[in-house]
């Protein structure tokens, strides 16, 4: 088995998807819509639902690409993230987005900033999924700013339970999540 796995390819984005820590629903679904495999509208409506337009905005059928990246909805929740995370990128597409994440976030064993930045970006993914859901089998919908407060509060709980090790500025970072600094590092690290 062992030597199975060893010539498996390595997908330029793997590590966004098995990189600790991680909640694991998140990072199940990011990884199937890095794929472009979640079942969209467009995809959908060959079978028993009608509309394509996405149900976020209504203004643009509902790919892969719109929904994760371009959706009026989700653009501000992606400016503040990029914001928290400490990088400011304009691609146009979601493929090219998670090119560049890929390439520059790479994940390690501890936890690192980089780890933060992954756990943001599954968490934002998830999140919009959830709500499209939400919106097409509950008839329901919440604000562009709740789904944002609960993205980032599922990172805020799991940094809780975590115990970092390379943080580039640990007081930043507990700043900006609402956190003891004590809890980002070592004892012996806080100066
Ligand atoms: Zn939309």
């Amino acid at each position: 088995m062992k030597q199975f796995s060893n010539h498996l390819p390595t997908l330029p984005w793997t590590h966004l998807v098995w990189s600790k820590p991680s909640i694991p629903k998140h990072s199940f679904t990011l990884w199937v819509a890095i794929q472009n495999r979640l079942p969209t509208l467009n995809q959908r409506c060959t079978a028993h639902i009608n509309a394509t337009l996405c149900v976020l905005c209504g203004g643009e059928p509902e790919t892969h690409d719109h929904l994760f990246f371009n959706c009026p909805y989700v653009k501000p929740l992606w400016t503040f993230i990029q914001t928290r995370c400490g990088f400011h990128i304009s691609p146009s597409s979601w493929e090219q987005f998670i090119g560049w994440v890929s390439f520059h976030w790479k994940g390690k064993s501890t936890f690192s900033s980089n780890s933060i930045s992954i756990m943001c970006l599954a968490s934002l993914v998830y999140n919009i999924w959830i709500e499209q859901n939400r919106r097409i089998f509950q008839k329901k919908a919440i604000s562009a700013n709740s789904l944002l407060h609960i993205t980032l509060d599922s990172v805020r709980s799991k940094l809780l339970t975590s115990r970092i090790l390379d943080l580039k500025d640990p007081r930043r970072t507990a700043a900006e999540w609402d956190l003891s600094v004590e809890i980002l590092r070592p004892p012996d690290r806080i100066a």
